[in-house]
Formats: C-alpha cells, sequence, structure tokens
C-alpha cells in the first residue's frame, strides 16, 4: 500500500517531468498551467475524436466561456455541496481614496483583496451547469427530450501538486435531458462508447462507481447515497498511481435534481431528469502521455491513426 507521501511524491515527479519536457508551463500557482502546442494539438484531437463517438446523436452544440451567473451558482445548489470548490470572481469597486489604500496595502504586503467586492459572475464549476437555467427557460422538453453538447474551461479550487488534480482544466461533456428512460438509456449507451473509446487510444481502463468530493458531515452521507444508488460511474486509468487510478470520464446521474430546482418539464408534465458524460481534457492528455511517452511522432501507430486520422 503506497502512502500518501510516496503517492504526492509520484505526482510531483510526473509533473516535473511534464515541466522539464515544456508540455505543461509553470505558473507559481499549483493546478494553474499554460499548455503547449503539442498538448494542445493532443486536447483539441481527442475532442474531435469525442465528437466522432457522439456527433451522430444530434446534440445542440452550446458554448459558454468559463464563468457563469452568480445567481445561477446560488441558485443550483452548487454551494450546498461544494463550497470548498467554487471560485467567485471580485473585483475593485471603490473610489480614488479606496485605490490609495489597495496600492498602499500591496507595497506594504497586506492583504489588498479584503475591499474587493464579488461581481455577478463566478467561475464555471462543471461544463453542464449553464445549460440546465438555459433549457428551463424553453418551456417543456419536446418527446424526445434534450441533448446538448458543451465544452467549458471549469474551475475548483483544489490546488495540488498533482497534474491531474488542476484548479482550471477543461471539461467536454454530452447532457440528456428528458424522461428516466431516455436518460438512464443515455448513460448505459456512453459507459459502452466511453470503455471502446479510450480503449482505441491504448491505455488501461476500469470502470468504477464513484462519489463526489460532498463538504463536510452532511456530504459523507450524501457521498454514500450516491455510491449506493449508482448514480456516478468513473472511468479510471492509472496516471501517477496503480492503486489510486485517475477518473478520466464520468458518467452522472442527477435524477431529477436539476429538473426541480429549474422547472424543467418533459412533454407530457413530469419533472425531467438529467445525466451527463464528462471528459476530462487534461487529464486523458495525461493519461495519453504516460502511457506513449513525451514524443508523439514515437507514439503506437494505431493510437495516431484514431487522432490524426
Ligand atoms: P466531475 O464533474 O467531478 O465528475 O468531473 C468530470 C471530469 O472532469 C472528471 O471525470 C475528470 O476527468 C475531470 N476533472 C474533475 N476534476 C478535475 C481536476 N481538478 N483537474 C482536472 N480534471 C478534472
Ligand atoms: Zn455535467
Amino acid at each position: 500500500m503506497a502512502s500518501t507521501q510516496e503517492l504526492s511524491q509520484a505526482q510531483r515527479a510526473y509533473l516535473d517531468e511534464l515541466l522539464k519536457h515544456g508540455l505543461l508551463i509553470e505558473t507559481g500557482v499549483d493546478g494553474l498551467y499554460g499548455r503547449s502546442g503539442v498538448f494542445e494539438d493532443v486536447v483539441d484531437r481527442f475532442n474531435v475524436l469525442i465528437s466522432r463517438y457522439g456527433g451522430g446523436d444530434g446534440a445542440e452544440v452550446m458554448r459558454f466561456p468559463p464563468a457563469i451567473s452568480r445567481k445561477h451558482l446560488e441558485e443550483s445548489e452548487y454551494l450546498k455541496s461544494f463550497p470548498q470548490l467554487a471560485g467567485t470572481l471580485h473585483s475593485f469597486m471603490g473610489n480614488d481614496a479606496d485605490h490609495l489604500a489597495l496600492l498602499k496595502a500591496i507595497e506594504e504586503g497586506r492583504d489588498w483583496t479584503l475591499g474587493q467586492k464579488a461581481t455577478d459572475a463566478v467561475m464555471t464549476p462543471a461544463a453542464c451547469y449553464p445549460i440546465y437555467p438555459t433549457l428551463a427557460k424553453r418551456g417543456p422538453l419536446k418527446p424526445d427530450g434534450a441533448m446538448v453538447d458543451v465544452y467549458s474551461y471549469c474551475f475548483r479550487h483544489e490546488p495540488s501538486v498533482d497534474p491531474a488534480r488542476m484548479q482550471l482544466f477543461r471539461m467536454r461533456e454530452y447532457v440528456r435531458i428528458g424522461s428516466p428512460q431516455q436518460v438512464m438509456s443515455f448513460r448505459e449507451m456512453w459507459l459502452e462508447r466511453g470503455q471502446k473509446l479510450m480503449g482505441s487510444l491504448g491505455v488501461p481502463v476500469k470502470i468504477d462507481v464513484a462519489n463526489d468530493p460532498f463538504f463536510g458531515r452532511a456530504g459523507r452521507m450524501l457521498a454514500v447515497n450516491q455510491r449506493d444508488q449508482g448514480l456516478k460511474f468513473e472511468l479510471l486509468i492509472p496516471i501517477t498511481s496503480e492503486e489510486k487510478p485517475t477518473a478520466c470520464l464520468s458518467f452522472n446521474y442527477h435524477q431529477d435534481h436539476f429538473g426541480l430546482l429549474w422547472k424543467i418539464a418533459t412533454h407530457d408534465a413530469q419533472v425531467a431528469h438529467t445525466a451527463c458524460v464528462g471528459f476530462g481534457m487534461e487529464r486523458v492528455t495525461l493519461a495519453l502521455f504516460k502511457y506513449h511517452g513525451f514524443d508523439v511522432e514515437k507514439w503506437p501507430a494505431a493510437v495516431k491513426k484514431q487522432l490524426w486520422p
């Protein structure tokens, strides 16, 4: 059994290699990195590969910037479950005197952020968040429900030396909204597809039941409940540890949680159920570099053919 210390040593070692090869670029903040052209090319090609698997389903494409309305975050109840991960956007809204005080605080090494005020925007915690209020506004769903394709940088305040645990990372998602049957069969389909897709990239995968990192004591109950009901599955790939493989894809069934919150109705006036499949773009890319090496030219021909057909 590897100790926590051994695990973080392995994570730091892989991070150092990625930095040394110039694939990630240091910023001085754990979990906040620049990406090289080679890294971005792999992310882009993987994104195209996802579309090759899911693009025929007729999902509506929506792209949002990596921030959502603060009001929507409040209404989503994200802060009930994950207050520790949320990122708010604050800004200076003072007068000349406040400005002078701010500059003086920086000069004296004091906290200059105390006067910052919350803006109307917060960081996007998961790519699918902006779509629920958007769909709710449109009125009842069509008989075959809805499917949306989203892709966004997401923010989670979880600084770490693990290169696979970033504070800003990209998530591509397909989201299904409709009856429980429609939503469940979507998730089943993607559980199959996800394994096939990742298997074609020559990386070892395992599916397991999972839970979200719900906050606090009440959160422990939520996590147990989520696992018992099989609401979240993850596709895991060992990146820095065999014992603790990394979740690279997630398959979430939210039941009627978002449907109730946002009042999303099916065509026959039932509360809509929702599910999403989320691809961790950086995590998959990191797994590819781990298994196939830092020189993309030398990757196995079959893998290159998948990504650069
Ligand atoms: P989740 O909403 O937690 O299921 O996240 C969806 C996917 O995003 C996961 O399966 C991961 O691949 C990816 N992901 C989640 N958190 C992070 C992170 N801190 N850094 C990089 N990727 C992440
Ligand atoms: Zn989602």
